[in-house]
């Protein structure tokens, strides 16, 4: 698949060069890097990307995680086109849920948004497949753009009224440089919910301890819950216990950020297991990361030269006008860092 909004295959098209194969961990480095962060208080594990059910024999890294001290949930995000032929395999390994990705149930609109020749049904026999295996619960990602789906929302939500997969909305993000994304593309979240409790009215869930980024809602009429995700309209960078690590093993401390840190250089370079466990200690200690706020102070200006989480201090500095008029904020002038692509770091 190719989403626009996500992979546009204008810029990863078949000319697109991706990391050669010995410049991704191994499943080995993975596991040895999740066993460190484990004693650290890692306890959740999602497996994203990209697409993870691409690389092969993936069941063996689940295998592998579920054997690790205290990783005591792994997940994982997936298109769906291949997981009607794994989710049994995922399911045997330890896998304990699955989130798919889905936008719309419209045939036409599915290929033309995910940029595939791939039939819808394919991702609705993933789903099955994996209730078949027994992952649960099962997630439904919306993203959620104006002038393109968001005439979807009340379909989506009355098909899975009901059901026992968990629809979650999605507000279009402005993660990586690909994307074109704009402000009047998104949908805030309070209106998708408003759309839909006109028709079946909604209550709020109180948030349980480690949800996760999602609000949950119930049906008042007990079809069930739904999620919406507004990190655009209501940022939630305080509450973020997120990290992700890159396929070639660079951790970054929030998605919209423009570096990460070489952690394959310490799993490659003989560094024991104290010395990354405590390099981990020492990144997660100094993030600062708080691009979604940031963007939300700067009234809807995501581009706001140096609001990306490295360098965003240095927008305060000031200069004189040449033209003799008022000093005004500097642009800082280096500090606008490309924001590394969703599929790069996972979603
Ligand atoms: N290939 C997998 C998939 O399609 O689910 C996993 C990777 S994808 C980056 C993970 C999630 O991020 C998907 O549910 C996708 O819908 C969501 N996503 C991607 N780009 C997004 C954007 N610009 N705004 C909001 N969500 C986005």
């Amino acid at each position: 698949m190719r989403c626009g909004y996500c992979m546009p295959r204008e810029v990863f098209g078949s000319d697109f060069h991706f990391l050669p194969r010995a410049e991704l961990l191994s499943f080995e480095e993975i596991s040895r890097f999740v066993r460190v962060a484990a004693r650290l208080g890692v306890s959740k594990v999602r497996l994203t990307g990209g697409e993870p059910l691409l690389r092969k024999d993936v069941p063996r890294l689940v295998h592998m995680l579920r054997a690790i001290d205290g990783v005591q949930d792994i997940a994982l995000t997936t298109n769906g086109l291949l997981l009607a032929h794994h989710a049994a395999a995922l399911g045997h390994a330890g896998l304990d849920r699955v989130t798919v990705s889905l936008d719309t149930l419209d045939e036409d609109l599915f290929r033309s948004i995910a940029d595939t020749r791939a039939p819808l049904a394919r991702v609705m026999d993933g789903i099955a497949a994996a209730h078949e295996a027994g992952l649960d619960p099962v997630k439904v990602n919306m993203v959620v753009r104006r002038g393109v789906n968001d005439g979807s929302v009340l379909e989506m939500a009355e098909h899975f009224r009901g059901r026992p997969e968990i629809l979650r909305l999605i507000e279009f993000m402005d993660v990586g440089e690909s994307n074109g994304w704009r402000l009047e593309e998104v949908v805030p979240a309070r209106e998708m919910l408003a759309s839909i409790a006109e028709r079946w009215p909604l209550r709020p869930l109180s948030p349980q301890p480690d949800q996760g980024v999602a609000s949950r809602w119930a049906y008042e009429d007990g079809a069930g819950e739904i999620g919406v995700i507004s990190s655009v309209s209501e940022p939630f960078c305080h509450g973020c216990t997120r990290a992700r690590l890159s396929a070639e093993g660079r951790l970054f401390t929030c998605l919209f950020a423009s570096a990460g840190s070489d952690m394959r250089a310490l799993l490659r370079g003989g560094a024991g297991d104290e010395e990354i466990e405590a390099h981990l200690g020492k990144i997660w200690g100094r993030r600062g990361d708080r691009y979604s706020e940031l963007r939300a102070a700067g009234a809807g200006s995501p581009a706001a030269e140096g609001a990306a989480t490295e360098g965003a201090s240095e927008g305060a500095a000031t200069e004189g006008a040449s033209d003799g008029s008022a000093p005004r904020p500097a642009r800082p002038r280096s500090t606008r860092r490309p924001r590394i692509e969703m599929s790069y770091i996972g979603g």
